[in-house]
């Protein structure tokens, strides 16, 4: 018996309420950024996780109910890390019953060869998977690859690359491949990470485990994590407040000259689209003003 079944009347309202919310969040994502067009064929990045999971089945709902058409390929790479529990995935899609295609590659022993003991292996395990997954999509005539990344995966971008990267930069929802030939989407771009864990742990995908290559948690993206999730109890709605805020930028506001013109501002007769009230502060919404006290230092960050 699933963990679905056990659930009471007002457990499966939740549940179906969560599952309506994942659903409208990814469907409001592929609208917004047109990220899936009639006839895309759609290679979906299977890792094992919760995210990729998540990803996977609600697109697979979203196909059969989409006035469009689009095709959906599921791809996991093997990686040959391990321990890899290499059943668990083919044994899953079939059951579902979706196309699919398992990647044997073993980068694992790649990078442990080529990077000493105790450095960090991400970045060149993570370039390698990168060009193998660009390769299947070619090679599967897939037109969008779609990854498991989600709202909070963006926020933590943001501020990572903010305070250790000194850009205002966050994770894009749509975007062209390094090697200019391959669309990326990432339909869990408004769907928060507690609602997608909240929902793989009822649905009971059969996650992999995601420490079998012995590398070590990114730390300063954990410290990340913690300070919204710190952030996230202390001051609810400061979260949903700053990812709206990655959707309504001012660049006439910022200090990128590259972005606005100020070289080139000139004044004019008439009201000025954009003009600014200059000597007065912005007003602060109310439930951000009782939350500025006390609210910083609250993680330190390595
Ligand atoms: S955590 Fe492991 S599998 Fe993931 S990118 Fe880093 S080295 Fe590769």
């Amino acid at each position: 018996m699933s963990q679905l079944d056990t659930l009471t009347a007002k457990q499966k309202y939740g549940f179906n309420k969560l599952q309506k919310r994942l659903r409208r969040g990814v469907g409001q994502a592929i609208a917004d950024f047109n990220m899936i067009e009639d006839g895309d064929k759609v290679m979906v990045c299977l890792s094992g996780g919760k995210d990729s999971y998540t990803l996977l089945d609600i697109l697979l709902f979203l196909r059969q109910h989409a006035p469009i058409h689009f095709d959906i390929v599921a791809v996991n790479l093997d990686q040959k890390q391990p321990g890899f529990p290499e059943h668990i995935l083919p044994e899953y899609l079939a059951r579902i019953g979706v196309d699919y295609k398992i990647v044997e590659e073993d980068t694992y022993s790649i990078v442990k060869g080529i990077i000493p003991e105790g450095k960090t292996t991400c970045s060149l395990c993570s370039r390698l998977r990168r060009g193998i997954l660009y390769r299947t999509a070619t090679e599967l005539g897939a037109t969008k690859i779609a990854l498991g990344h989600h709202r909070d995966d963006m926020l933590e971008t943001l501020f990572l690359n903010m305070f250790h990267g000194g850009k205002l930069k966050s994770m894009p929802a749509k975007l062209v491949s390094d090697d200019g030939k391959h669309m990326v989407i990432r339909p869990l771009a408004y769907c928060t990470e507690k609602d997608i864990s909240r929902y793989a742990e009822l649905v009971e995908f059969p996650i992999i485990p995601c420490n079998l290559c012995g590398s070590q948690e990114n730390l300063q993206r954990k410290a990340i994590k913690m300070m919204l999730q710190d952030w996230d109890k202390r001051f609810p709605g400061r979260i949903e407040s700053m990812f709206r805020a990655t959707q309504n930028v001012a660049p006439s506001h910022l200090l990128d000259r590259n972005l606005y013109d100020f070289s080139g501002l000139k004044t004019q007769d008439t009201p000025f689209e954009g003009g600014d009230t200059a000597f007065d502060h912005e007003p602060i919404p109310a439930a951000e003003q009782s939350a500025t006290s006390g609210d910083v230092q609250i993680v330190t960050l390595n």
